[in-house]
């Protein structure tokens, strides 16, 4: 009974779900479909339908997403591409990877997204696109940064490998106030299959006909190539335990958010607890909390048996990777001083409520 409440536990949902994804996995292997698949043709089409968008394109991860995006929107070398310093990396890797530099612009100190205000004068000649990321499934400020964007003619691309399912005036964030999103399907993530997994959701024809040209070394017939692609596929497999997953998402997030909706009642009182952008409503990917004592509290978490986690605790303007970008420190002062006090708790749809109660009151204790 005093097992370690664990930060995520995919083999709890795999339980509630054992004999539909056996099953699935079972049927691939008998008909041995592995690539280009009668599922990947169905959950492209369904979950495009669940973000309400024309299109969704299956690749093999979130971050190849980015990066074919990146590509299909001819970003190239020489431009410039707004995003946070604050979300995992291969945000700016996409950038990088065409060759483009990344601008990175500090976060608002409560959504923990991207402070639209702060965009204005990071804007050049050669800015052509902003990364807007949903941080921990929060939206961020779209209407905000979709004025910027249009004042001065740049794409807006939404980062959602977080939020899948996170609204935004009442719609499925995606496509509204973008060009195009990406979702990443790694297993933590709200939507995840056995492996890596992406998609590239967009309205847009020219795009969507684009990254599925890309994701396939541009091939158009089985040996005929239109243009230089990748092996950038998500496979069958993924696909059919994908679908089986997608038809429980709604209900998963809306357990999500009955947690964190606990948890902050419980604990706002003595820690910052998640604030949202206007008119949004999170998919809460994770729960974070901030307090000026965070590492004394995460010391006490793991002495009580409970998980805890930092999403992210180098912002990536002070990365070793991007060292020759010349950031230094207090280039982006609330990034900085978020990142030191921030921290996560366990947060699944199974997590029980004896469990929320252990994670509460030990919070409660401590500070
Ligand atoms: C997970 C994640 C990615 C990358 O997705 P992968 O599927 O792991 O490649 C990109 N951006 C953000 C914000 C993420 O959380």
């Amino acid at each position: 009974m005093n097992s370690k409440i664990p930060l995520v536990d995919l083999y709890s949902q795999y339980k509630s779900l054992k004999k539909e994804i056996n099953q699935v996995i079972t049927k691939t292997i008998e008909k041995s479909e592995f690539i280009n698949g009668e599922d990947n043709k169905l959950f492209d089409l369904e979950f495009a339908k669940f973000c309400d968008a024309k299109f969704s394109i299956g690749v093999g991860s979130g971050s190849v997403a980015l990066d074919l995006v990146l590509e299909a929107l001819e970003i190239q070398q020489g431009d410039e591409v707004i995003c946070p310093a604050h979300t995992f990396i291969a945000t700016a890797e996409s950038i990088s990877h065409r060759g483009a530099t990344p601008i990175f612009v500090d976060i608002d100190e409560t959504t923990f997204t991207i402070d639209p205000d702060k965009i204005k004068q990071k804007i050049t000649k050669k800015t052509k696109a902003i990364i807007a990321v949903h941080m921990y499934g929060n939206p961020a400020d779209m209407k905000k940064i979709s004025k910027i964007a249009r004042t001065n003619k740049l794409k807006i691309i939404e980062d959602a490998a977080q939020a899948h399912g996170a609204l935004y005036m009442g719609k499925k964030i995606g496509t509204v106030y973008s060009d195009a999103a990406i979702f990443s399907f790694f297993p933590g993530k709200n939507l995840g299959c056995y492996g890596d997994g992406g998609a590239v959701v967009t309205n847009n024809k020219k795009i969507a006909d684009k990254v599925r040209l890309l994701k396939d070394h541009g091939r158009t017939k089985k040996y005929e190539h239109q243009i230089l692609g990748y092996g950038g596929r998500l496979d069958n497999l993924q696909a059919a335990i994908l679908r089986v997953k997608l038809s429980h998402l709604d209900s998963w997030n809306k357990k999500r958010r009955e947690i964190a909706e606990k948890y902050s009642t419980a604990l706002k009182d003595k820690y910052t607890v998640p604030v949202k952008n206007d008119d949004s409503v999170s998919s809460f990917y994770v729960y974070t909390l901030r307090h000026p004592k965070r590492d004394m509290i995460l010391k006490y978490l793991n002495e009580k048996g409970i998980s805890t986690g930092i999403y992210y605790p180098i912002p990536l303007h002070l990365q070793p990777a991007y060292k020759s970008l010349g950031y230094k420190k207090g280039d982006l002062p609330v990034t900085e001083q978020v990142v030191n006090e921030i921290f996560s708790i366990p947060l699944y749809p199974e997590l029980r409520p004896s469990q929320i109660n252990k994670v509460v009151r030990a919070l409660l204790s401590v500070v």
